[in-house]
């Protein structure tokens, strides 16, 4: 017999394997989850394993975070309570002083603890115009600590060049963050492009059933700053919950299957209403027309994913139609297998950029001449 040559399996396959579980005891080939709040130590009063307490994780939040790692390729990963809790966590690492450079258009919730940094703890934040090819680069200073980018951005889906971001952040020793939310590891490898950290709100596409809040971090290296974010997340106690990390390692099981599938049909939609009497616009990296798409279409290899904005001709048929669909769900978030619309200016609030006219549309997984004929139906009777 010749020894079996190894083979190298690919993202999707070790997704859905879940890194090809078996279970050495009983040959269960779905993980189980280990619910337990501590640790028994053995004969010798040492830990059995590394596990002590489960506010520093546990063994089912340990499998959800080296498939994470392993799917962004990265050299580790830490999974949190929801996006915020990660936002929260790495950004704790900052001192008086630091300048974080950001998008001026990315999730608000992010934007919104970093002007609170700034009120409360002297922590200077420049926001850029993620929209300009330049600015980025131009709103950098040699104080700079951290770049903040999004990619592609809540809600108009401007698309960052992370790979010139990267260049621009080490430049002048700054680390980048990018959240990669809206194009998981299944499209995108922010770290292979040079971010030092990705960020994912795993609520979204890498849960993607709508059933828990979640957030991820991984790392480009396992240094000293990501030894402080582990501890932190130890001290602030937001680790992900064991039943929330098994349902976690459910949905990334499917996840290569679910957004080539959301890619698909919300190209078709973007294509269906570019040119159509009713809209005014159609925002879709997928679409030629959209001015980020040649750097998407280089950095996004899996799909442009499900997430589109379409503007209407008036802000009154904008809230109608948000009204009136019938499969579109009238719901906030994005990347579960069902397809929600959402009139974002009215959750941002009045002090929102975003305009009024504005609908975000999540596409799910659904058959996609029912989401088609759903957007019809409500645009019609806007009148
Ligand atoms: C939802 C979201 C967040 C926040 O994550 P939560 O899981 O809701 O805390 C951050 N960034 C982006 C792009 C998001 O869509």
């Amino acid at each position: 017999m010749t020894t079996p040559r190894q083979l190298r399996l690919s993202p999707a396959t070790r997704a859905a394997q879940a890194l090809r579980y078996i279970d050495p005891i009983t040959g269960a080939v779905t993980p189980a989850i280990d619910l337990s709040s501590t640790y028994a130590r053995d004969e010798n009063y040492a830990p059995r394993q590394s596990y002590i307490y489960a506010r520093d994780g546990g063994p089912t939040v340990e499998h959800a975070e080296e498939i994470l790692a392993s799917l962004d390729e990265g050299e580790g990963a830490l999974v949190f309570s929801s996006g915020m809790a990660a936002v929260v966590t790495l950004l704790e690492t900052l001192e008086t002083d630091d300048h974080i450079v950001a998008q001026k258009v990315m999730y608000h919730g992010v934007i919104s603890w970093m002007l609170r940094l700034q009120e409360k703890r002297g922590i200077k934040v420049s926001l850029f115009d993620q929209a300009d090819e330049n600015a980025l680069e131009k709103a950098i200073t040699p104080e700079t600590k951290l770049v903040w980018i999004e990619t592609p951005s809540n809600p108009t889906w401007d698309v960052v060049d992370i790979e010139a971001a990267a260049k621009a952040a080490h430049d002048v020793g700054a680390r980048l963050v990018a959240d990669c939310t809206v194009a998981p590891p299944c499209t995108s490898l922010a770290l292979a492009l040079g971010a030092d950290y990705v960020f994912h709100s795993a609520t979204k596409y890498l849960g993607g059933h709508s059933d828990i809040t979640a957030g991820v971090l991984t790392c480009a290296r396992a240094d000293a700053h990501w030894a402080e974010i582990c501890q932190l997340r130890t001290l602030l106690g937001n680790v992900l919950r064991p039943f929330d990390a098994w349902l976690l390692i459910r949905g990334i099981r499917t996840l290569y299957l679910r957004f080539e599938r959301a890619s698909e049909n919300a190209l078709k939609i973007a294509q269906h209403f570019e040119n159509h009497p009713k809209i005014a616009q159609v925002l879709y990296p997928g679409l030629p027309s959209h001015p980020g798409h040649e750097i998407a279409a280089r950095q996004m290899t899996g799909g442009f994913g499900g997430m589109l904005s379409i503007l209407t001709k008036s802000a009154k048929a904008a809230h109608d139609v948000a009204r009136f669909t019938q499969v579109f769900i009238p719901a906030t978030s994005l990347g579960g297998v069902e397809s929600l619309i959402e009139h974002r200016k009215a959750v941002e609030g009045p002090n929102s950029v975003v305009p009024d006219t504005l609908l975000r549309l999540s596409v799910g997984v659904e058959n996609v001449d029912d989401l088609i004929n759903d957007l019809e139906q409500a645009l019609e009777r806007t009148g």
